[in-house]
């Protein structure tokens, strides 16, 4: 079934054009379907989901799939902290879809709100509330799609798997992505996964800009351990350890380390030069030039510094701990470094180096248990990537469509690491709405114009990957 229209043909009307478009007899009808959607938006919204509460949400979407014949099955280490799986059969003639999304919210600071963190407050045009943007907008796609594809009866390639996950932002005990992987990885194996770890930008009228999400960096943390003699606080020592460590954490703050792209990195900065500004786009065109390169990092090191992180492995000081009084010379001081390894980086390796760099036999690299496994990137010239884009092209007709490597970490490197093609997206915002209130903001908030076309992407993109053609 062919419903997309070529980039730039819709713009205000895409909705209504969409459904129009031939063959289009079981697409959805929007406009209706906008009442349901955030109604259950907001039901969603409403639950405290903080660590711990995920059975709350799990309890919902049970209620709600089984309401309309989707069966469900819930999987638990802790009771409290479930996890719930649907599925809807295809023929088999292609392997699974996994679509999933986190039904845990981190924590508020209730008296940083103007509203009631979990009111889902409509206010001013957003719905206000913790987890309106992370993660129930993907919560909400991913059980809309199901309950649209279960009432129209769309006969499936492959089947379609709903996972809400628990404990994706503090999973101490593995209640989450690792109890599922460990325990229960037939029930969500798939060819590929959709879930957080993309993004959107608009300009409040139009989106400009949307990040396919196909790789992350992994935490690879480590101590710095410096160690001398102790001693009296009148009498100065050179082994002194909070001197060795100043200076051991001065080089590796500093220490640039090697500039990689991948090829997610190299197609990102490509396709950005294209529509950035001109002076910007000079400086993304001189970072793909090994000739200029050097002056373009620079130049984002002091401008752009998530760009600056995505070029590289990254070294930050995060933590001191040393000395147990002022006349006391400890005879241990330490430093946490949060360091956050490219794909496919040998940390080994890094460490080694590192202590090259920091040069200094009374310091040492004591490497901290890594809490998420190595994975590749996703590929971009896959059957998903490629709907994924044309859908983008779709619903939001005036966007660039750019692959994007996270900085930060997410569950889908679990899935990554289990050989699953798994990409990010997210609902848009505008860049002051990103910087205002971000993920795990002290307030969090989603336009809701933004939340009819992210579900309507979902569902597109979902149709498109797995339905009988
Ligand atoms: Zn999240």
């Amino acid at each position: 079934m062919k419903r997309l229209l070529a980039a730039g043909l819709a713009t205000l009307s895409t909705v209504t054009l969409i459904a129009q478009a031939p063959g289009a007899g079981k697409a959805p009808d929007w406009q209706k379907l906008r009442p349901e959607i955030l109604e259950r938006y907001r039901d969603l919204v409403k639950i405290d989901t903080t660590a711990g509460r995920e059975t709350l949400a799990v309890e919902y979407l049970k209620k709600t799939l089984e309401a309309e014949g989707i069966a469900t099955q819930t999987f638990a280490l802790d009771p409290k902290r479930a996890n719930l799986v649907a599925r809807l059969k295809g023929n088999g003639t292609k392997r699974p879809l996994l679509i999933l999304a986190h039904t845990d919210v981190v924590g508020v600071q209730r008296e940083k709100w103007p509203v009631d963190p979990f009111g889902a407050v409509m206010k001013d045009g957003y719905i206000w509330g913790r987890g309106s943007k992370d993660d129930k907008p993907v919560l909400v796609a991913n059980l809309i799609t199901m309950l649209m594809l279960k009432r129209s009866g769309v006969a499936l390639d492959r089947d379609v798997i709903f996972l809400a996950e628990s404990g994706e932002e503090a999973d101490l005990t593995g209640v989450g992505i690792n109890y599922m992987v460990r325990e229960h990885f037939t029930d969500i194996d798939a060819e590929f996964a959709m879930t957080e770890g993309g993004g959107a930008t608009t300009d409040g009228a139009r989106v400009t800009r949307v990040n396919i999400g196909t790789a992350e960096k992994l935490p690879a943390r480590a101590r710095l351990v410096a160690s001398g003699t102790a001693g009296h606080g009148s009498v100065p020592r050179l082994d002194n350890p909070l001197m060795h460590l100043g200076a051991a954490v001065d080089k590796v703050g500093r220490w640039e380390t090697p500039m990689r792209l991948n090829e997610t990195t190299r197609t990102y900065f490509e396709k950005l030069a294209a529509i950035s500004a001109p002076e910007r786009a000079a400086i993304y065109r001189a970072l793909l030039d090994p000739k200029t390169a050097a002056g373009a990092q620079q130049f984002l090191r002091e401008h752009s510094q998530g760009e600056y992180s995505m070029l590289r492995t990254s070294v930050v000081p995060t933590l001191l701990k040393a000395g147990v009084g002022a006349n006391v010379i400890p005879s241990e001081a330490e430093a946490t470094l949060d360091i956050r390894a490219l794909p496919g980086e040998d940390i080994d390796k890094f460490y080694a180096e590192m202590g090259r760099v920091i040069a200094d036999p009374a310091v040492r690299v004591v490497p901290i248990p890594q809490t998420r496994p190595p994975s590749p990137a996703s590929r971009i010239d896959t059957d998903m990537f490629r709907v994924m884009e044309r859908a983008a092209k779709t619903i939001y007709p005036a966007a660039a469509v750019l692959p994007s490597m996270s900085t930060g970490a997410s569950d889908q490197a679990q899935l990554r690491a289990k050989g699953i093609q798994s990409y990010g997206i997210g609902p848009a915002a505008t860049e002051s709405d990103a910087l205002n209130y971000p993920a795990h903001g002290d307030v969090e908030r989603l336009a809701e114009s933004s939340l009819y076309p992210f579900v309507q992407y979902v569902w597109t993109v979902v149709t498109e990957i797995a339905e009988h053609k």
